[in-house]
């Protein structure tokens, strides 16, 4: 006999864009979804089963952080954390990560790059059910040049020799995406925000490993060369891109690359200035306005943009993910083009749009309720009373 279960809701979302349905109910069979519609409809289909009934909320899709870092704890100083952070720890520290993530409404995350990969070992832990978490792809450890930006979580690579073994090793420890520093950052001292850091040629042969491997490429691009350098490498994802001129935009059009600005990173550092290292405030306040500045020229000129928080980052919790939403709608975006771009937006940027991102028959059982309508209050996206992820409700 399959497992099924019948979701009734108020107000049921398949998909950002899509018709809501009214009174409506999703049927779940065995972690998928079977069939969404009327709930009299899905009634008669359900034949019995399991009943969880939302009310007065909303089912809506779950969503989709494209950019954490699990091995986190959000502390004021990054750097000296990291250092400090054992193997053991790490992994630890992914758990909780993981289930706070999840409580919030988001069923699946692209980690970009925990310091000992311990990510990938809780990806499959979670998989395997024996945690409680999200769907985790990992981009393993990240990719930077001797000294670049993250170093102290990196794997140190020079020249595309040097670039092409440490993207395998990746791939050999189970990577389902890599990232690669192109840029300076704010949370490291030493390096300038607008300096570009990897190569072109070094970057190219990391794009072309990856591709290869049918792996997506994720970029930590700040600095408007650094990222025209990731752009023209091939890159699938800019991350931060605080500054994007005409031409970078272009690129962005020309390649298709998807935009995931993090506003959440900038944000939270900005709300604690004063308890964050001297070299991470002055570069917050260097990049702050810019960034904003490059969303909105994004937005404007229809960039594909997909959601991400850099979660992980000083006071950027992982439960704090709906922030993001907010923050894009005060700086232009609709309520409805947030609400895709952290559902099957994020889930098409990843590369795995045919296995969640929307509330459409065959996908896993991926979902929300949450108390209103997104389309018209984004903050309803804050106030999450239930999740449902790969078919398994979870106590929130
Ligand atoms: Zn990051």
């Amino acid at each position: 006999m399959p497992s099924r279960t019948v979701v009734r809701a108020k107000l049921v979302i398949p998909s950002a864009g899509a018709k809501p349905v009214a009174n409506g109910a999703v049927l779940v069979e065995d972690g998928r979804i079977k069939a969404v519609g009327p709930r009299a409809k899905i009634d008669r289909l359900a034949k019995g089963g399991r009943v969880i009934d939302a009310g007065r909320h909303t089912v809506m899709p779950g969503m989709i952080n494209l950019h954490v870092h699990l091995d986190s704890l959000c502390g004021p100083d990054f750097l000296t954390s990291a250092l400090l952070m054992s193997e053991a720890n790490a992994v630890m520290t992914c758990v909780h990560s993981a289930q706070q993530t999840v409580r919030a409404g988001v069923t699946t995350v692209r980690d970009l790059g925990t310091k000992y990969a311990a990510a990938i070992a809780v990806r499959d832990a979670v998989a395997k059910g024996w945690i409680t978490g999200p769907r985790i792809l990992s981009a393993g450890v990240v990719v930077c040049m001797t000294g670049g930006h993250g170093w102290f979580i990196a794997d140190e690579a020079d020249g595309p020799d040097d670039v092409r073994k440490t993207v395998r090793r990746n791939l050999k420890r189970g990577a389902d995406c890599i990232k690669v520093i192109a840029t300076g950052g704010v949370l490291s001292p030493g390096v300038e925000v607008g300096s570009s850091q990897l190569d072109p040629d070094e970057l190219e042969v990391a794009v072309r490993e990856a591709h290869k491997a049918d792996r997506r490429v994720a970029a930590h691009a700040i600095g408007n060369q650094g990222i025209k350098n990731a752009l023209r490498a091939g890159v699938d994802t800019i991350e931060h891109g605080c500054y994007l001129d005409d031409e970078a935009l272009a690129l962005f059009k020309k390649t298709g690359a998807t935009y995931v600005p993090t506003l959440c990173a900038p944000h939270f550092l900005h709300e604690h200035l004063a308890e964050v290292p001297e070299y991470a405030r002055r570069k917050t306040m260097q990049v702050y306005e810019a960034h904003r500045a490059s969303f909105k020229r994004a937005l404007r000129k229809g960039i594909t943009i997909a959601t991400g928080t850099d979660a992980g980052t000083p006071f950027n919790r992982h439960e704090l993910f709906a922030t993001e939403l907010s923050l894009m709608v005060a700086l232009g975006m609709s309520a409805e083009a947030a609400m895709e771009a952290a559902t099957i937006g994020a889930a098409r940027a990843a590369g795995i749009a045919d296995q969640t991102g929307s509330l459409e028959v065959g996908k896993t059982a991926d979902l929300i309720l949450i108390d209103g309508d997104p389309r018209k209050d984004i903050a309803a996206t804050k106030r999450v009373a239930g999740v449902m992820a790969r078919g398994e409700l979870i106590a929130t």
